[in-house]
Formats: structure tokens, sequence, C-alpha cells
């Protein structure tokens, strides 16, 4: 049997090495496999998250019951093993993220590279797939250097993300041509660009604060300010979960997740009854980070020079407001260059979920982030790459009956 890897990322590898006994031909246009494994977990590369089932598909933003069966057959437990026994050992830290012991991204290539030559697969750099045609028998790979024939063939060639790693979105039209929808990819876990200047505050990070939208649940934890609006943990989670959704819409930042409205106002009573003689702009210390105030102030409409006993009532519910719920209009994010995953990809109602083979071609499998499926931070996203391509692989290794 000879099978065809399009794509020799963290999908493409695994795929490689889990056809066992087939003649396998890993094809990639760049000059060597797993470039954008290098940039993984800030180059230590948090491979998976050591995580049951369960938890791990409520981890998965789109379509994760098609991933049940392939989270099942291949667990965070399988992704260890599969390191380990080809040299890289590994370590698990907060949050239940793993990474190679020695923090070196490249340990994991190394890793997967050699479990795919291990089953005896050969692999072809700078070689595009430009074309892959239906044969009475199989498929014929159009590549920049000619032409093979193969049995079977296994699409791993990711998503859009990170274009200069290779996965610039240039085999969705190949895989359109075979007759699969592609959902159209966006940007997800991406900073978000915001039509409020808030680079006053550039590189502050909010700690425990929460985000939502009239649409997503509070996301608890951190935010970063930036030059264009908000990045860290909770902004890009939010990106995923509004990912296809248009722009502009609003966000609201809670400051004081932990506290009740009224809460809130009581600990703003004491604080000012504490600071009498100060003027309102001085007397927010306490609560909030510096570089914030002003905008609450601003917002407000309260005097900033106004004596703090001088605040009313009133204005102290719509400051209760604005630390509760303070309004931003999204109106963007950073794109692809910045983002971490694709949102979109190939339409998975077209794919069995038990074997990642087409269910409009026979013999063609798909494995990885070109699958419309994508899932938050955590090593959640590497290890569908890895999950889908070994069943991916492992399947299209098997002979069926006609
Ligand atoms: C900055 C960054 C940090 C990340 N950190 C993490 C992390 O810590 N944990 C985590 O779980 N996930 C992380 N991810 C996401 C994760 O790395 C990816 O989801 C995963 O690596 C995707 O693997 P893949 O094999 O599906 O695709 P890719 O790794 O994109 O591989 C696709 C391959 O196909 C090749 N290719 C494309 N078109 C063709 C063609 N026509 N012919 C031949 N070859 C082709 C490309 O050159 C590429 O090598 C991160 C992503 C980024 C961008």
């Amino acid at each position: 049997m000879k099978i065809a890897v399009i794509g020799g990322g963290a999908a493409g590898l695994t795929a490689a090495g889990s056809a066992k006994g087939a003649a396998v031909t890993v094809f990639d246009h760049m000059e060597k496999v797993g470039k954008k494994i290098y940039i993984t977990g800030k180059g230590r590369c948090n491979f998976t998250n050591v995580c049951d089932n369960q938890t791990f598909l409520q981890n998965v933003v789109t379509n994760s019951p098609f991933l049940r069966s392939a989270i099942s057959k291949f667990t965070p437990y399988d992704a260890i093993d599969l390191l380990e026994n080809n040299g890289c050992k590994t370590k698990v830290e907060r949050g239940r993220r793993a990474f190679p012991q020695s923090d070196k991204a490249s340990d994991v290539i190394k890793a997967l590279s050699r479990y795919a030559e291990s089953n005896g697969a050969v692999i072809k750099l700078n070689s595009k797939v430009i074309d892959i045609a239906r044969t009475d028998n199989g498929y014929a790979v159009c590549c920049s250097d000619g032409e093979e024939h193969f049995d079977r063939v296994i699409m791993c060639t990711g998503g859009m993300s990170y274009p200069q790693t290779g996965s610039d979105g240039n085999a969705y039209a190949v895989i359109m041509r075979l007759g699969h929808t592609v959902i159209t990819p966006q940007p997800s876990l991406v900073a978000l660009v915001t039509q409020e200047d808030l680079s006053a505050a550039e590189g502050l990070t909010l700690k425990n604060v929460s985000l939502r939208t009239d649409k997503v649940k509070p996301i608890f934890g951190d935010l970063m300010i930036t030059a264009d609006g908000i990045s860290g943990p909770i902004a890009l989670t939010l990106s995923a979960y509004t990912a296809r959704d248009r722009f502009p819409y609003k966000a609201y930042i809670d400051f004081k997740p932990a506290m009740s409205r009224d809460e809130l106002d009581a600990r703003l009573l004491r604080d000012f009854g504490a600071q009498l003689n100060k003027q309102f702009k001085n007397a927010l210390d306490l609560l909030l980070p510096k570089s914030v105030i002003p905008f609450i102030i601003e917002r407000s409409g309260v005097d900033g020079a106004l004596p703090v006993n001088s605040v009313t009532k009133k204005q102290r519910a719509r400051i209760v407001e604005l630390v509760k719920a303070f309004e931003l209009n999204v109106t963007g994010n950073e794109g692809f260059n910045r983002a971490v995953v694709t949102c979109g990809g190939v339409d998975v109602k077209e794919i069995n979920p038990k074997t990642m083979e087409s269910r409009i071609s026979r013999g063609l499998y798909f494995g990885g982030e070109t699958l419309d499926v994508d899932a938050l931070t955590g090593g959640y996203n590497f290890h569908i790459a890895l999950a889908t391509g070994y069943v991916a692989g492992s399947s299209a290794a098997v002979e069926q009956d006609e």
C-alpha cells in the first residue's frame, strides 16, 4: 500500500508513523518539517493536556463531538508515550500542560520525525503538492517536481495561522477540487483590536478579571492591554468563542468579578470615607490599577478634581457600572499572522470521525488543523493534530474490502 501524506507538521508526521506497514511518502513544501512546532508554546511546545476525555472535549471550541472517537483512540497518555518512546522525555506542568523535559520544541520535532522514519516513511522536502486527482485505483499526486501515484492520500496541510511556517492555506484549493467543502477559515486564539484607544495602559496585565460579550458568558483570568486592544489568556479565549462572529461586537471587562455591584458600592463608600480630603481622581488607587483609573474617570463624567465626599450616590452607581462592565467595541483581530490556530477548514460532516476518511472520496484522509476543529490554549490543539493524524494514518494503512 502506497500512502502520500501531504504536510510534515504534527499531524502529518504522526500519520506517517502510524500508517504501519505502508510505503509512506511525506511531502512538505518547506525546507524542513515541523516549522510550526518550533514556535509552539513559545518554543517549548505544550504538546498535550493530561486530562480525561470529557475535560478535553470541553476545551474544544469547534466540533467537539467529532473528536470524541479520535481522542479516545489516542489519549494524552498515548501522546506522552509516543514522544517518550521516540527519545523525547516529557514533563507535566501547572494546568496539566505537558512539555518536553528539555523545554525544547525541537525535541518534539525530532521524536515525531523519528516516529515517521521508524515506519520507513520517506520525507520529501521543498515539494509543494499543487493538485491531487482521483484515478481508478487511487490518487495522482501532482507536486512541484512531478507526479506520482498513491493508493491513499492523507491531507495534513494545516490551517492558515503563521503562514510563514508553511501552513498558508494554499492546499484548501486542492481539497475543494477533491469535492470537499472548506468552512471559511478565521483567525482564532488571537489578540483583539478595539475601537477604544487603550494605549495609555499598554503592557498592563489585569489579574483575575473577567471578559464577556452579550453572547459569551464571563471568562475569568488575566487580560493584557495592548497598543490597539486586548490580549492575554481571556482575550484569546474570547477570540476563539467569537471567531465566527461579525465585527464589531461589544465586550465587557469586569475589573472586580468577585464582588457584586452592591459589595462594590459598599467598598467604594468605605474607600471614599477613608480618604475624605482626596480628589476623586486620586481615590480609586486602592481599587484599580493606576493606568486604568483615567479611563473610568473619563467615562464616569465625574470631575476628577471633585472632593471625594461630594461624589453623589448616582455618580457612584455609574462608577460601579463602569468597573463591573467596562464596554469595549471589538472591531477586529490581529489576523492570521498572529493567530495561534485557525477556526474553519474542511467540513467535518464530510469526514468519518472513526477513521478520518473522506465520505466523499474513498481513500482520502484528513488530519490536524486543516479540519474544521479548534480548541482553547493548553495543549489541546497540538493534541488534536497528533490524535487525528494518528487515526488517519492507522486507518489508511488498513486494507479495506471494496
Ligand atoms: C505561535 C503558535 C504557538 C502555538 N502553541 C501551541 C501550544 O503550545 N500547544 C498547542 O496545543 N498548540 C499550539 N499551537 C497550535 C498548534 O501548533 C497547531 O494546531 C498544530 O501544530 C497543527 O499541526 P498540523 O500538523 O495540523 O499543521 P501544521 O503544523 O501547520 O503543518 C502543515 C504542514 O503542511 C505543509 N503544507 C501546506 N501546504 C502544503 C502543500 N501544498 N504541499 C506540501 N506541504 C504543504 C506545511 O509546510 C506544514 O509543514 C500554536 C500555534 C502557533 C502558531
